[in-house]
């Protein structure tokens, strides 16, 4: 016991570095980079152990959409647990799983009708690639097995996920245990030479697009993209037309199409799905972080009744076998379920398009700075970049800015030169307003 007992006497900073090897970090940067222990959240808002508030302006890596300890989601986890917290969803089902499902296909307008559960976004993404990949199988095209993914795309660090990214730190020292894929040019609107919309550099990406379909289309099982924003690639934003261009090139050439709206969607785009807004839907699509408000893991790629009927036959080995064992954990549907009420309850996505207007006042200093360039929105999600040329460092300008942001009560994680925010949908006007003019003494202290 003694042991315990002078362990409780560092601080929980210290044991942290000792013993929990932390995401996405190079652990000896916590030398001279602050690890913060958080103690407790409300609303948009989290507190450190000596109660300092920091505004959470990127939702906790995107997943949060309603605040912490939310009255309502937390009551309604709180009354699931007196029924049942978890049971295996082979050969069983519950209330929550069954529900969860009806309304996210309701969503779809019945489009993609059948959902298939995980924990997290990048089992989702392995989940959509295998089912395209079984899928030729059982159609007798064995050969279509081959992926495509965008220039820039993210969608998550296991193998089968990673081989679909397209961003280097991550893929780097593990690019021999990858399968290849084709990488086709993001329709990043970034890459507009003057006199071109955002349009045209849609389809131009898309004419590339149509040359590698046209050649490859025999062995290519699907595409994978981000609809509207690669979110980790920068927060690279395009026009929608990318979208309609290639659901019809996938049509065109029997091709999947699998949306990952694993960070777009939930209402963050400004509709509750992203393809919406080019009104098309995907064969698979992908959704995680903000489904279940951003309390509990939950992932799910739903998918269309006629993938769903290739499947069903009196073959074991023709179904989908594929399983973890959290599956459509009851508390965590019934988070998402929370999330879906309050959507309709309150209104979410129509009010959403006052805060989308809001962010955009609270941040229109940065259009007219000479600082920055590629001030971009995309419905919750508010991004520009700092020109390379007014950093000094760039391998330490985000953690520099990181630190600034905290000192002015913000949680920001800048990618590379980009800085973003994408808060929850519950700032009022006045926190936002606040939001943006910190980042501006934010930045000018990490610049000067
Ligand atoms: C975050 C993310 C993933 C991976 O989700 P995890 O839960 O981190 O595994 C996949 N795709 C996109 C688009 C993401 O933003």
């Amino acid at each position: 016991m003694k042991l315990i007992s002078d362990l409780n006497q560092r601080s929980l900073v210290d044991r942290s570095l000792a013993a929990v090897w932390h995401p996405c970090t190079q652990m000896k940067q916590h030398e001279s980079f602050p690890l913060i222990a958080i103690s407790k959240g409300k609303g948009a808002w989290l507190y450190d152990e000596k109660g300092n508030p920091l505004l959470d302006c990127i939702s906790s890596w995107w997943t949060n959409l309603f605040g912490h300890a939310n009255p309502q989601i937390n009551q309604a986890i709180t009354n699931q647990l007196e029924k049942i917290e978890h049971v295996m969803l082979a050969g069983f089902t519950h209330a929550p799983v069954v529900e969860l499902s009806e309304k996210l296909s309701a969503l779809t307008n019945g489009n993609l009708g059948h959902v298939f559960y995980a924990s997290d976004g990048a089992s989702a993404v392995e989940i959509a690639l295998k089912m395209s990949h079984h899928y030729w199988q059982l159609q007798a095209k064995p050969q279509k097995k081959k992926f495509v993914c965008l220039e820039n795309g993210y969608h998550g660090e296991t193998l089968g996920a990673l081989a679909v990214t397209d961003v280097a730190i991550f893929r780097k020292a593990y690019g021999s245990l990858l399968q290849e894929v084709f990488t086709a040019p993001s329709p990043d609107s970034r890459k507009a030479k003057s006199g071109e919309s955002a349009d045209d550099v849609a389809r131009y990406a898309a004419q590339e697009l149509e040359e590698l379909f046209k050649k490859g289309h025999q062995h290519i099982a699907a595409i994978i993209i981000e609809p509207l924003v690669q979110c980790a690639g920068q927060m690279a934003m395009y026009s929608p037309e990318y979208l309609r261009l290639v659901r019809a090139l996938c049509d065109r050439y029997e091709i999947h199409l699998i949306a990952d709206e694993i960070a777009v969607g939930c209402g963050r785009s400004g509709t509750f799905f992203a393809c919406e807004q080019a009104q098309i839907w995907p064969d698979f699509l992908t959704l995680s972080k903000g489904i279940s408000g951003g309390y509990l893991p939950l992932s799910l790629c739903l998918t269309t009744k006629s993938i769903y009927q290739t499947f069903y036959s009196d073959q074991t080995q023709q179904g989908f076998l594929h399983s973890h064992s959290y599956t459509g954990n009851p508390l965590a549907c019934t988070a998402a379920l929370t999330c879906l009420e309050i959507f309709e309850s309150e209104n979410v996505l129509q009010k959403n398009i006052l805060r989308a207007q809001d962010l955009a006042n609270a941040f229109a200093w940065a259009k007219s700075d000479s600082r920055i360039e590629y001030w971009r929105q995309q419905g919750m999600i508010l991004a520009f970049d700092i020109k390379q040329d007014c950093i000094k460092n760039l391998a330490t300008f985000p953690r520099e800015m990181f630190s600034q942001c905290i000192n002015e009560g913000l949680l920001i994680r800048p990618i590379g030169n980009t800085v973003y925010v994408m808060p929850p949908y519950i700032l009022s006007t006045e926190e936002t307003s606040q939001m943006g003019k910190a980042v501006a003494r934010a930045l000018d202290k990490t610049l000067s």
